[in-house]
């Protein structure tokens, strides 16, 4: 079967039309992060969260236009908050990173997941956002930068220890179609983690510098918990093209999130959004959904600092067992309704740090 094009992508997304504006969304260039894997497609349309709520038929339209291209197997589309025009550089990892930072070649983007404090998921976040990359059609590398308590050997799955060809780079280990790297395989589970900051650095530079990651679309960091200085410096040291706050309510409400957006403002990283973890409870035996903590304030809070929201996650058991497993949900039950969120918070991501598809120019004679 021939393979799909992005050209017929945009094609197809040209008959849609964006009638507040009298234009096609591919003209109005509001479609971004597009990304055609054998016959599956995703795309954002970037919209003025002021109108997100009315423009669902639209995203509907555009989702079916693209369904009608002969070939296409599934199409997800997603609506992200369209972003101002000088926060956000069109090619973030490209360009020269100011203050000695050093780019990691063929890696496209670098994208660091932080939360305000421990044991709000995210991990959990980091792992299950990196294989929705994954399904979206993305090469993907995972850096697990929480020197502390390292969980992706577990998480992801994988043992051993990563070797070396030529004595100065490692290779990174790789499972479910990710390359991963984490301090957890260098050293003993239960090895003292006496970190002092200057090692906790040079640790994270050679985890970047020193791993032979690659081409890769993106490299997702699983950030250490906190904002001290520590995790200042990390922000300060990776050429990140972004960073994702994880959150629960509870976090939202003692502020924690807002101190994880301001440590990545100190360093001049744009914060992508907000995802807000544990949102609600979902009972395994019934299927009730139950607002434990006051669910929806992350979506507000970020609303006030005027941050994206990128998505919520239920408290579901499935989603412990799973990451907790080795087996992360998006990989293990794609079909499921929460992996189907991810992915969603995925393509949302992947579109901020790849910017405007802009499709090919058109001549206009006068
Ligand atoms: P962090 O990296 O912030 O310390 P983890 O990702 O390790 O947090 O998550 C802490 C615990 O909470 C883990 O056991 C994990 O499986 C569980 N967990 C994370 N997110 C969810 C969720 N949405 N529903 C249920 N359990 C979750």
């Amino acid at each position: 079967m021939a393979q799909v094009t992005e050209t017929q992508v945009l094609d197809a997304l040209r008959t849609v039309i964006d009638s507040d504006r009298q234009a096609d969304i591919v003209s109005l260039n509001m479609i971004s992060g597009l990304v055609v894997k054998d016959s599956n497609v995703g795309f954002s349309i970037e919209v003025d969260p002021k109108r997100g709520p009315q423009l669902e038929p639209m995203r509907q339209a555009a989702e079916k236009a693209v369904q009608g291209i002969p070939g296409v197997t599934s199409v997800t589309a997603v609506l992200t908050a369209h972003r101002e025009a000088p926060a956000a550089p069109s090619k973030p990892a490209a360009a020269p990173a100011a203050g000695g930072k050093a780019l990691v070649p063929g890696v496209r983007a670098i994208v660091a997941v932080a939360s305000g404090k421990g044991g709000v998921g995210k991990s959990t976040t980091s792992v299950n956002l990196a294989l929705g990359l994954k399904a979206n059609g993305l090469r993907v590398g995972l850096l697990d930068a929480d020197i502390y308590g390292p969980s992706m050997p577990r998480m992801m799955a994988i043992t051993g220890k990563p070797a070396s060809a030529d004595g100065k780079t490692l290779q990174p280990m790789e499972n479910y179609g990710i390359k991963v790297m984490s301090m957890g395989f260098l050293v003993a589970e239960d090895t003292p983690m006496i970190w002092r900051g200057p090692m906790v650095q040079s640790a994270l530079q050679q985890m970047l510098r020193d791993v032979a990651w690659g081409e890769l679309d993106i490299l997702v960091v699983d950030m250490p918990p906190g904002t001290g200085d520590a995790q200042l410096t990390m922000a300060q040291q990776v050429p990140l093209a972004g960073a994702v706050i994880v959150s629960t309510p509870q976090d939202i409400a003692l502020l924690d999130a807002r101190k994880g957006l301001n440590m990545f403002r100190r360093v001049d990283v744009p914060v992508l959004g907000i995802v807000e973890n544990m949102s609600y409870f979902c009972c395994p035996n019934c299927g009730h959904r139950t607002d434990i903590f006051s669910h929806g304030g992350a979506r507000r809070e970020a609303e006030a600092l005027g941050m994206d929201f990128l998505g919520e996650i239920p408290l579901d058991i499935a989603i412990r067992e799973t990451s907790d497993d080795g087996q992360p949900i998006v990989m293990s039950r794609p079909d499921s309704e929460h992996a189907k969120v991810y992915r969603e918070i995925a393509a949302r991501v992947w579109s901020k740090v790849a910017g405007p598809q802009r499709g090919t120019p058109k001549i206009v004679i006068e």
